[in-house]
């Protein structure tokens, strides 16, 4: 890679947000290097970059026009980029139609999902498809879970269902990122805070965030809660308010 392939490789991942980029090393975690992106001046020179300053890191690919979903999964491989990979069984990357008009974003794998490597299969999922199936049915709109596309921030289960780490958001958010960009959805919706603050930022949680659109990139989002929270019998409200963000969000996409 040459110092100009490297400048544009560099400000790639600042404009997507990143401030660190990690060393590819299948055989340990990935641990941050010593100049983060953010380092680096703003705007990026377009000459004499000090290539001798910069760490000798192995760059995960950009998402170049042309990225698709099997290449995604291809450079996820057999991943040890975080330490998330240390009690997972599968890898879940996402489920659905690879150009769905609409992508549920949730937080992480939970243990079917790890056991099948499959998004939301579990109680939560199930509830996901309902709300998904039941709710275009009301609406008039011919509409099945297979024909969205369903992933997580993580594609691996962190310990005991603890929420990710925000370096872990942020190591593997890279490929959500590229997922989202691939498919190129007419609109995200959000499932839960931790969705929501890996692809809006800010602290705000689902409360704040939920009932009105905001964008990822260029990209119509809504964020409502997660179907983990609405399992919960004392959310009648959470689930009157998950109904309305779904019926705003599949006639935007469909009508
Ligand atoms: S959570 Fe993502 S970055 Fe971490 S090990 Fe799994 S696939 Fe790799």
């Amino acid at each position: 890679m040459d110092r100009d392939q490297l400048r544009q490789r560099l400000q790639f991942y600042q404009d997507l947000g990143f401030k660190q980029i990690y060393r590819r090393d299948a055989t340990a975690i990935a641990e941050p290097v010593t100049a983060p992106v953010a380092a680096l001046p703003d705007p990026l020179p377009t000459t004499n970059i000090e290539m001798a300053k910069l760490p000798d890191v192995s760059l995960p690919p950009m998402a170049p026009a042309g990225d698709s979903l099997l290449r995604i999964i291809e450079d996820i491989g057999d991943c040890h980029r975080c330490r998330l990979h240390e009690k997972r069984n599968k890898i879940v990357f996402g489920v659905g139609n690879e150009q769905a008009k609409l992508v549920f974003v949730g937080e992480g794998p939970g243990a079917d999902e790890d056991a099948q490597g499959i998004p939301f299969v579990g109680r939560a999922g199930q509830l996901l498809t309902q709300m998904i199936e039941g709710t275009s049915k009301k609406e008039g709109i011919p509409l099945l879970r297979a024909d969205v596309y369903i992933c997580n921030v993580v594609k691996c289960r962190p310990p005991e269902n603890r929420t990710p780490e925000a370096d872990e958001m942020e190591i593997c958010g890279q490929f959500l990122f590229r997922q989202l960009s691939a498919i190129q959805p007419k609109a995200i919706c959000a499932l839960g805070s931790t969705a929501a603050k890996a692809l809006l930022g800010g602290k705000d949680g689902v409360t704040r965030l939920r009932g009105r659109w905001h964008k990822w990139r260029d990209i119509p989002l809504i964020v409502t809660y997660h179907p983990s929270y609405l399992l919960r019998p004392y959310n009648q409200d959470a689930k009157r308010e998950a109904w309305e963000d779904l019926k705003k969000v599949l006639h935007f996409v469909y009508d």
